[in-house]
């Protein structure tokens, strides 16, 4: 699902590599948690996945796109086939729970009978049934980061990718909103999660990558947080 060649990325000439001759793929289906510690390259690995960057060399794959070589106006096919859900949720805070999934599937173009049938689904999916009318500000962090999936997920991607999605969350809430990213990647999904909590890592014993400095210093199949 993805597949980095010997990636570096340099954002300036004189800084050392945020990425450094990178190597790694996660498979299909798989649930990768990563981990490292603040600026080790995560947020960077994300973007170039997203080609929101460009590396300064090496390969990136990204299910049946080879990110390098995309198009301009390929790129939007690349990112639809990617969910993403964030620390900070994220969400329209002027339009509804419903409305807020229903706009992912908007800016695509689907038809109005899809959207109709897929929101109030995805709703139910993620354990938000009931919820479809309140506004953002109405609701727990929980429910928020909820929204936030179904709004990622609402379109089937093949990718998910997580970027520190329990780090405004308690302890409790934490636990729900992992396990929402189970069923997810349980449906289908390739799931990269990238984390500083613990105890979720190690409940999971899911792939962790650890990187270090723009290295991956650790890839175990059923992994643990370590020492780090
Ligand atoms: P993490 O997500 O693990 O905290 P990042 O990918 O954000 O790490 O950062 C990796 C390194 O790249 C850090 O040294 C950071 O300062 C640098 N970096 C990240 N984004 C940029 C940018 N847009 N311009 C310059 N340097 C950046
Ligand atoms: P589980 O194995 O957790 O029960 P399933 O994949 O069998 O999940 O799906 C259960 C229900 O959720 C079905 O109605 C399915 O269409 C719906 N569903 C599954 N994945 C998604 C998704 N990404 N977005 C919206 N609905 C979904």
């Amino acid at each position: 699902m993805i597949k980095l060649t010997n990636v570096t990325m340099q954002y300036a000439a004189s800084s050392r590599p945020a990425l450094d001759e990178l190597s790694l793929e996660v498979e299909k289906e798989e649930f990768a948690f990563l981990i490292g510690p603040s600026g080790s390259g995560k947020s960077t690995f994300f973007r170039l996945l997203l080609k929101e960057d460009k590396p300064t060399k090496g390969e990136v794959h990204v299910g049946a796109f080879h990110v390098n070589a995309l198009r301009n106006r390929d790129v939007p096919k690349l990112r639809q086939s990617i969910g993403c859900v964030f620390q900070d949720f994220r969400l329209l805070q002027q339009k509804t729970v419903a409305d807020n999934v229903a706009f992912a599937l908007e800016v695509i173009g689907k038809p109005a009978s899809t959207i109709r049938e897929a929101v109030p689904q995805t709703l139910e999916y993620v354990g938000l049934s009931g919820k479809a009318d309140r506004m953002p500000h109405e609701l727990s962090g929980g429910e928020m980061q909820r929204v936030a999936i179904a709004r990622a997920v609402v379109n089937r991607p093949a990718l998910l990718l997580a970027d520190e999605p329990t780090g405004n969350l308690d302890p409790d809430t934490s636990e729900e909103i992992v396990e929402v990213l189970d069923r997810v990647n349980r449906g289908g999904t390739t799931v990269v999660m990238a984390t500083h909590d613990r105890h979720i890592v190690d409940a999971m014993r899911r792939r962790v990558l650890e990187f270090d400095n723009g290295k991956l210093v650790r890839n175990d199949e059923h992994g643990v947080y370590g020492i780090g």
